[in-house]
């Protein structure tokens, strides 16, 4: 079977950023397949992207959804935008868990569950943010997050590590920010070159990048935020549009490299 249209997944694509970069996909020819914990929220998102759009229910902290998105890409994916992601009030334990749930864990599964059915030429981008650049930890931390050699297997410990910090209470002396946002989007970072490190070899040559969109006038980003969805989704869809050979295991915003 052929296919005549390379197809993209947005999660979280009902609303925000992920609809906007859902939108440019789609006006840019590709088959766009919006993810939505409320499925009808992302069929009635999708409709207004024309015929080519259409909507998966997809929590990205579902097992089960994900094994169905599984299924609903066995022919083959072309780009994945790993955009849904929480930014909740407070900050405890319980405020920990769910954005780690969603932010970092929800994108690396999906990501890990989709990776056998991305096509030659695939690219993945993860929908990040400047909040998670390391100087929001100690030097200790940044470095040990930095580390070339970091494994998967060193970044789950060092999330968990994170969780177990505020449990206890210490998490300040340790080194941590009080934002589990901002630990979720360093955790996602570090998971993209992770990724780009583990797919280097691989004979399809996907690339793996992270995307901060701005700071974008959306519900998360409230209404005094100067930056346009239109815009916001510019440098996610550059980077999920790259050309052969483009960069891999980077982090960019405004179409440029920044600092991790
Ligand atoms: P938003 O308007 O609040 O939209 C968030 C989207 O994520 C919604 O579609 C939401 O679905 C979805 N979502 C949340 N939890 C989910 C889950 N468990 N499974 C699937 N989808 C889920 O936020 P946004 O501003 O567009 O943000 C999009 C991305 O950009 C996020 O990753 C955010 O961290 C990042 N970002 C935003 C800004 C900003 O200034 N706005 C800045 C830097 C980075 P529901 O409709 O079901 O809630």
């Amino acid at each position: 079977m052929t296919h005549t249209r390379r197809v993209a997944l947005v999660t979280g694509g009902n609303r925000g950023i992920g609809l906007e970069i859902a939108r440019q996909l789609a006006h840019a020819g590709l088959r766009v397949v919006i993810g939505a914990r409320d499925v009808a929220a992302g069929r009635q998102a999708a409709a207004a992207l024309g015929a080519h759009a259409d909507a998966i229910g997809l929590d990205v902290t579902s097992p089960r959804d994900r094994a169905a998105a599984v299924e609903h890409f066995a022919d083959g994916l072309d780009i994945l935008v790993d955009n849904a992601g929480i930014a909740l009030d407070g900050f405890d334990s319980a405020v920990v868990r769910r954005t780690l749930d969603t932010n970092f864990y929800g994108a690396m599964h999906v990501t890990d569950a989709l990776l056998p059915a991305m096509r030659s030429g695939g690219r993945i981008v993860m929908v990040s943010s400047r909040m998670g650049q390391v100087d929001c930890l100690s030097k200790a931390l940044g470095a040990r997050v930095l580390a070339p050699t970091l494994a998967r297997a060193d970044l789950l410990g060092f999330v968990e590590s994170f969780a177990r910090a505020v449990e206890r209470g210490t998490h300040e002396r340790d080194g941590w920010p009080s934002s589990a946002y901002r630990v979720s989007k360093v955790a996602m970072n570090a998971l993209t070159r992770i990724l780009a490190r583990e797919l280097a070899d691989d004979p399809r040559a996907l690339c793996v990048n992270a995307a901060c969109p701005g700071w974008v006038r959306t519900s998360m980003g409230g209404s005094s935020a100067p930056v346009s969805v239109q815009d916001g989704a510019k440098t996610p869809v550059w980077l999920a549009s790259l050309p052969p050979g483009g960069p891999t295991g980077g982090f960019f915003a405004d179409e440029q490299p920044v600092a991790w």
